[in-house]
């Protein structure tokens, strides 16, 4: 039998079939608690430095607070990829508020609990990268900012899986969610993007969408090939009518959209813009001045 992968907890490792935590823990109970997805590329964490920053943000978002200084929580992601001999990863971080009792009173949990996963993960596989994917616009619209938004990255997505859920009992691959206004917030893991006559242009965050790393990757990338970004509301009609459209994230990476709600995007094929960002994105993951080193 192959060796199974280890999992790190509070510290300790467990082999994935004895990684387990306790039924009191408020993650499971309740969603409480953070989390972040990472990739690893070829040896090198992309991103690695960002993905904690955010970590760090979303838990002083909900007061929690995390029982590790940033550099110890960079340690234990490398430290749990040397253990498993991984260079090309997707990475699961997880901190929840920890054990309590049957009350939802996060003073009732002393100590968060810690999780790192070292694993892979194929969100959409090379045919969705070539031909692009369908969508549907759901009714489930994205928490505004002002309730649990999507800016912060928590262990509560309902929201996302609901939408999912949508999306798969029409038979395509992922659904797009509005914001409480009607404007196009993001996808259930993804941020979103519409070309528009040369121009790029991605909801704002007030839309309760995640402020996504590979986000604000793509966007430098289409700066440095000379097409500014704009952030601004995008209505469903917009989007129907976009010359181009994709997702971004950390386990999508870049996948073109080729049609929402039976609408076909433009001649429902990946646009230049698309194409010319996703090689770009391709060279740039690996780049080792992109994230940090595993084996240094
Ligand atoms: N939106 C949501 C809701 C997400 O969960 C994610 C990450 N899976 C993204 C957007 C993309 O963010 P990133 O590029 O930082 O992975």
């Amino acid at each position: 039998m192959d060796k199974e992968p280890l999992i790190y907890i509070d510290g300790e490792y467990y082999p994935k079939s004895q990684a387990k935590i306790s039924v009191f823990d408020h993650g499971l109970l309740y969603g409480d608690g953070v989390f972040e997805g990472i990739r690893a590329y070829n040896g090198v964490v992309f991103k690695l430095k960002e993905h904690i920053d955010r970590l760090y943000q979303s838990a002083h978002t909900m007061m929690l607070q995390i029982p590790l200084t940033k550099q110890q929580m960079i340690e234990a992601v490398l430290d749990t990829l040397r253990r498993n001999n991984m260079k090309d990863a997707y990475i699961r971080l997880v901190v929840t508020r920890g054990i309590g009792d049957l009350g939802l009173d996060p003073r009732k949990c002393p100590k968060p609990t810690v999780i790192v996963i070292t694993g892979a993960i194929i969100l959409h596989g090379n045919e969705a990268k070539t031909k692009g994917i369908t969508t549907l616009i759901s009714w489930v619209r994205r928490h505004p900012v002002d309730a649990t938004s999507h800016e912060i990255k928590s262990l509560n997505y309902l929201n996302s899986v609901m939408a999912k859920i949508e999306a798969n009992m029409a038979n395509v691959d992922e659904a797009v969610c509005l914001d409480k206004n009607g404007f196009v917030s993001e996808g259930v893991g993804e941020n979103l993007f519409i070309v528009k006559n040369g121009k790029i242009f991605t909801p704002p965050v007030c839309s309760g969408a995640l402020h996504g790393i590979t986000a604000q990757v793509v966007s430098k990338l289409a700066a440095k090939l000379g097409h500014e970004v704009t952030e601004s509301n995008i209505t469903p009609y917009q989007l129907f009518n976009a010359d181009e459209a994709f997702f971004t994230g950390t386990a999508a990476e870049i996948v073109p959209i080729r049609e929402v709600n039976k609408r076909q995007i433009s001649n429902g094929s990946p646009g230049p813009m698309t194409k010319k960002l996703m090689a770009a994105f391709q060279k740039v993951v690996l780049d080792p001045a992109e994230g940090v080193p595993i084996y240094p």
